[in-house]
């Protein structure tokens, strides 16, 4: 097997000696097969096993797309759960160290609504979610997605699986249209495929098969 370096991607010197101190050395496979195409800007649908390093993929990506000096919220992750929300939130921060303040906030369900709404009014760079609670931001108006470039829709299996897919929709369509979604799964049965369809556009795909 071959060793990619992070160092082949047009990756700023911070990012790069970022991930080095994070202990980074090469790419996993679905990072070399998915970054080229999520720094060049395209739409992606990416499926490889739980532990694979799909957050770093993501993360990597919509970071170099970050402004700082834009308080704005740039990006936005939905995930299943408040657990794998915090996750997320927690890479993309150690990620995030490459650059000069950049703030995630983490919005999810069974929290009270006012800290977040007051947290909202700070401002936020990147916003981490559960779908129920995002779009009750987005309903209240404490939310705006207008400077949005990035959506990511991470563990979209299980998102569509736990009947996530009204809210998911309806926060897309709060997203302009002029933006990057990216889509990770770890399976992505036809079903999924169908549905989720129409929140990509033109999507380049990659699989990482599993080994058994
Ligand atoms: P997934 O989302 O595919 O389940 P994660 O993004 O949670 O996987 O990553 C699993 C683990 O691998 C994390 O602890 C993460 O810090 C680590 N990791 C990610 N990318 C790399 C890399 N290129 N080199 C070494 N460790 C990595
Ligand atoms: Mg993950």
């Amino acid at each position: 097997m071959t060793t990619e370096l992070f160092s082949t991607l047009p990756l700023s010197p911070a990012m790069l000696a970022n991930l080095d101190s994070l202990g980074y050395k090469s790419m996993t496979p679905i990072q070399a097969q998915s970054l080229p195409t999520v720094l060049a800007g395209r739409d992606l649908i990416a499926q490889a096993k739980t532990g694979s390093g799909k957050t770093a993929a993501f993360g990597i990506g919509l970071l170099n797309r970050i402004n700082p000096r834009w308080f704005a919220v740039q990006a936005l992750v939905l995930c299943p759960t408040r657990e794998l929300a915090d996750q997320v939130s927690k890479e993309i921060r150690r990620l995030a160290r490459a650059f000069d303040n950049i703030k995630v906030l983490t919005l999810c369900g069974g929290a009270t609504m006012r800290p977040q709404m007051a947290s909202l009014e700070h401002g936020a760079h990147i916003v981490v979610g559960t779908p129920g609670r995002i779009l009750d931001h987005l309903e209240r108006g404490s939310l705006d997605l207008a400077g949005l470039q990035t959506l990511v829709l991470d563990e979209a299996d299980r998102m569509v699986d736990m009947g996530f897919y009204d809210d998911i929709a309806k926060v897309v369509k709060a997203c302009p249209a002029e933006r990057q979604t990216l889509l990770f799964s770890a399976t992505y049965p036809d079903t999924i495929r169908q549905q989720s369809a129409r929140f990509l556009r033109n999507p380049a795909e990659v699989v990482v098969e599993s080994q058994h």
